[in-house]
């Protein structure tokens, strides 16, 4: 496929891989890359966190569906592979998409705003949420997307000769790229570049907590509060996730959790309110919570956009439960968007999209009471 094309595509899945303003950027990038781009082959790095069984298959420890996998066969992510009693990895230092985003985009607005984001992903995904809007990577198996060789040390270096202070791990579920992450993260770190994961939370505890050791935030799918919505419309489970989330906020690690409202779905009042309750009396009142509207996507074309209503009582609902910073995502403009002190009210970070339009905060502090306002400013 040709470049452009390919670019193209990767940016017709909703909210997604491509933002239009950024991409000379991208196109910069990929063209240093691209000397040995598009190779056929695929990584044969060994995976961590898998055991061998005495039956020959393998069981992978990376996430909590726990694979069996045989000889020649792969995990349900389609990117793991049992290769003769050794886990490998296919997608390692071979990424299908590129992009320099805002940080506000990924969403995160308590976490050094206004910088951007070096942003990757492989294919491949854990789960498979009905609504996905990156399906065209999360979904495909490696040999099916276009794809170059990157390694993390020219990633690192990608970011210190741009000045870009993040790398995000998104679109896809950085999980299954797990080994690839966790060495470009740690280089990263070495270099004094920051790793973000953008993920949807349904990983292992020891994997994740290699991974705590080397990222600086995290941005976790509570995609609902309801077990059953995990079963049927995301294909995951839920309990892995709140135990990740917990795991995540008893680290040092920055936390923001985003929840997509899909109508008919998960949009009932019960629903914010459970949910609200769970995050205030797991993690406290001051974790970032985006609530995010749908656009029909993928296996749920025929449902509409959420309404502005609903998110508007969602964030109604969140705040008369207690919770101190909730936003509402993919309306541009609405007064949601900004951060208020809790304390005061004092508008301290106007946003409108991912755009900063003033940072009043003084050392992480409201200007007028002096409030601390959680985050990394
Ligand atoms: S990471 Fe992939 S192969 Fe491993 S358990 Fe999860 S879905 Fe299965």
């Amino acid at each position: 496929m040709e470049r452009r094309s390919f670019l193209k595509c990767l940016g017709c899945g909703a909210g997604a891989v491509v933002a239009v303003d950024l991409l000379p950027d991208f196109l910069g990038l990929v063209n240093r890359a691209s000397a040995s781009t598009l190779r056929k082959g695929l990584s044969t790095v060994e995976a961590r966190h898998y055991r061998k069984l005495p039956s020959g298959e393998i069981e992978c420890r990376l996430c909590p569906r726990h694979c069996r996998v045989e000889d020649s066969e792969r995990g349900f992510c389609g990117v793991r592979e049992n290769d003769n009693g050794t886990y490998r990895t296919l997608v390692y230092g071979l990424p299908c998409a590129i992009n320099i985003d805002p940080i506000e985009k990924k969403p995160f607005f308590h976490f050094y705003p206004s910088t951007t984001a070096l942003s990757i992903a492989t294919v491949g995904c854990n789960v498979n949420c009905k609504f996905c809007q990156n399906w065209e990577i999360s979904q495909s198996r490696p040999e099916e997307t276009q794809h170059y060789e990157y390694s993390p040390a020219a990633f690192v270096d990608e970011c210190k000769s741009r000045g870009i202070s993040n790398i995000a791990y998104t679109y896809s579920e950085p999980t299954v790229d797990f080994e690839y992450i966790i060495d470009i993260a740690s280089l990263g770190r070495q270099a004094g570049i920051r790793s973000v994961v953008v993920s949807n939370g349904f990983i292992e505890e020891a994997p994740l907590a290699a991974l705590l050791e080397v990222v600086d935030a995290y941005k976790v799918d509570l995609k609902s509060i309801r077990a059953d919505y995990y079963r049927n419309v995301v294909r995951g489970e839920l309990k892995p996730v709140l135990r990740t989330i917990a795991q995540i906020r008893k680290s040092d690690v920055w936390l923001e959790l985003v929840t997509l409202i899909v109508p008919t779905l998960n949009d009932s009042d019960a629903e914010f309110t459970e949910l609200s309750r769970w995050v205030k009396t797991n993690l406290g009142p001051d974790v970032p919570l985006h609530f995010s509207q749908f656009h029909p996507e993928y296996l749920l074309p025929n449902l509409p956009i959420t309404p502005q209503k609903t998110l508007e009582r969602a964030l109604e609902i969140a705040r008369a439960e207690g919770l101190q910073y909730v936003y509402l995502g993919n309306l541009p403009g609405h007064p949601s968007e900004s951060t208020h002190c809790p304390k005061c009210n004092e508008l301290v970070v106007e946003r409108r999209g991912f755009k900063i339009i003033q940072n009043s905060l003084k050392s992480s502090c409201c200007p007028k009471c002096g409030w601390n306002i959680p985050g990394r400013f």
